[in-house]
């Protein structure tokens, strides 16, 4: 019975402790697993409320170093302004210890600005202002950066260095400084004659540019973007679409003197048209004085409206935001045509007629049709066209086309496409085609339409890949076209939708004041900064050098 005992004994202390060795890492699992949303939460919340722009990230891109505890660190957040680190248990302490950027402080009493240092972390390869050798290239939390100048420091330098001055570095022209926003506030006339009278201490060729991102379009790049520019210019003047719209981000235009700022865009061509549209409404507010000039940084692919102005057609980070800037510096002002397109359905002459704003083109036709079944085919809904038979009878289109009040004879097509630009369908010089006929030139700012017509789909499709040209109906100031068919796809900027019979008349809206960049710039060409002030556009001339000109992404 001894025996038995014993045995019995053994195997209830086997099963005891297999059943601690299972459950005991089970449990710690689930206890974590109920902590962390919590944590993430405590998390959100304290960089709410943060002065930092906190982000948290699973894994630093580059060695990392805890700003407090100074230990190296493989995740934690980061403030896309100030560029300090932390570990989760350090954030809170980071928060409360360490100053961000401030975007609107006083200068000292002395009228001066001086560093604002950050320690350790500082950007790969740069250089010590004062014995000129790498910095941070230690294995340790080391050096230091200033947040507004950027100037990097050797620890052992810092109090060597002669100058603690700041004078905001390379890009102190574009930055708008603490201290000028500080006397704004203090005004007690707001007034663009004392913005000016103020913008004396941001030195002569002060020209803010405020960076408005849609962290929409081109995957993360507009996320990426906002954190890099917020690190490099004032985080005041960057924007982020997705919280605020342009109309809200573009009254900071009207605390700067007039005529000096400049907008670069981040996103697609849909939302250079959105800001567009917001800035004339500062024009229907009687805000003229205080419009800016747009520039782009195109993100997704295919926007033929940036890489018209020579921007590209889309960016994937090929040059660092550095030199963005200084491309938007070099930039040449163009006057941009824009439209208004009015669609009045057959029948409905007592309903409000459609009104659109056109940037890029107006089609009816097969290119609209492509343009409609990748809207459908992105919506999950079936398109009213997708259907083979559909299509076949789309193939009977009657239109009537009046270009300037004269009515144009048609060859028999089954598209017109109306063109502001010089891209159409993601990077095709349109009203050149081939290049291997005379026409006549086309510029964005002659307030002229080109107008031509596709025989169908698969000439539609020729013309794309430059191996047929279209037929050019010619260039106007107003078009109209009645049409006659039932349904027809349509599209305005890439915006498709079905429309039956209707009239469609295309007027001159406005102009906008738009930013070109030429590829031809160098570093050394100077005399550009003189040209910019004249809206010059013969370069946009496209039967000239534009092909050597505009770079083709
Ligand atoms: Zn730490
Ligand atoms: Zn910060
Ligand atoms: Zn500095
Ligand atoms: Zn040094």
């Amino acid at each position: 019975i001894d025996v038995y005992s014993t045995e019995l004994r053994e195997e209830w202390t086997l099963l005891l402790w297999t059943t601690v060795a299972v459950l005991v890492p089970v449990l710690i699992t689930l206890w974590c697993s109920f902590q962390r949303p919590k944590r993430k939460v405590q998390l959100k919340d304290l960089f709410r409320k943060s002065k930092h722009g906190w982000h948290y990230t699973d894994l630093f891109n580059k060695p990392t170093y805890c700003c407090v505890c100074s230990q190296p660190i493989l995740q934690g957040a980061f403030c896309d302004c100030c560029g300090i680190c932390a570990d989760e248990e350090c954030i809170q302490r980071a928060d409360r210890i360490l100053s961000c950027k401030e975007i609107m402080t006083q200068s000292q009493t002395d009228g001066r600005f001086y560093h604002q240092w950050v320690r350790g972390n500082v950007p790969l390869a740069s250089y010590c202002a004062e014995c000129k050798q790498q910095c941070g290239n230690q294995p340790k939390l080391c050096d230091y950066r200033c947040v507004w100048c950027q100037t990097t420091v050797h620890d052992d330098c810092l109090s060597s260095l002669n100058d603690d001055l700041c004078d905001l570095g390379e890009f102190r022209s574009v930055i708008i400084p603490p201290y000028y926003l500080y006397q704004v506030n203090k005004l007690h006339r707001r007034h663009p004659d004392e913005y000016s009278k103020l913008a004396a201490v941001c030195g002569s060729g002060w020209t803010p540019v405020l960076v408005l991102a849609n962290t929409r379009s081109g995957n993360n790049m507009g996320e990426v973007l906002l954190g890099e520019f917020r690190t490099l210019l004032n985080p005041v003047q960057v924007f982020d679409l997705s919280e605020l719209p342009p109309s809200k981000a573009l009254q900071l235009c009207t605390l700067l003197p007039p005529g000096s700022v400049r907008v670069l865009v981040c996103g697609g061509d849909g939302t250079v048209g959105w800001v567009l549209d917001a800035i004339d409404t500062m024009k229907l507010k009687g805000q003229d004085q205080f419009i800016p000039l747009v520039t782009i940084l195109p993100l997704g692919t295919g926007n033929d409206l940036s890489n018209s102005l020579g921007w590209g057609a889309g960016y994937a980070g090929e040059i660092p935001v550095e030199q963005v800037l200084r491309n938007v510096l070099e930039a040449e002002v163009v006057q941009m045509d824009r439209w208004k397109v009015q669609v009045v359905s057959k029948g409905n002459y007592f309903r409000k007629p459609k009104v659109l704003s056109m940037n890029n083109y107006f089609s009816v036709g097969p290119d609209a049709l492509m343009a409609l079944n990748f809207h459908a085919h992105r919506e999950k809904t079936p398109s009213f066209f997708s259907s083979r038979i559909i299509n076949k009878m789309l193939h009977y289109y009657r239109f009537n086309l009046e270009l300037d009040g004269e009515q144009v004879t048609l060859p028999s097509l089954e598209g017109i496409i109306v063109c502001n630009i010089g891209y159409w369908g993601g990077g095709c010089r349109l009203w050149e085609g081939m290049g291997d006929e005379p026409y006549p030139p086309t510029r964005v700012d002659d307030g002229l339409l080109e107008v031509v017509g596709v025989y169908g789909s698969f000439h539609c499709a020729q013309i794309q890949v430059n191996l047929a040209n279209p037929v050019r109906l010619g260039q106007a100031h107003t078009v109209r076209l009645v049409l006659k068919s039932s349904r027809m796809p349509m599209q305005v900027d890439g915006e498709p939708w079905a429309q039956g019979p209707c009239t469609i008349t295309i007027t001159h809206k406005t102009q906008a004041l738009m930013l070109y960049h030429s590829a031809e710039h160098t570093d050394d060409d100077d005399s550009s900064a003189s040209e910019a002030e004249e809206p010059s556009a013969d370069h946009i001339d496209t039967a000239s050098n534009t092909q050597e000109t505009v770079t083709v992404s």
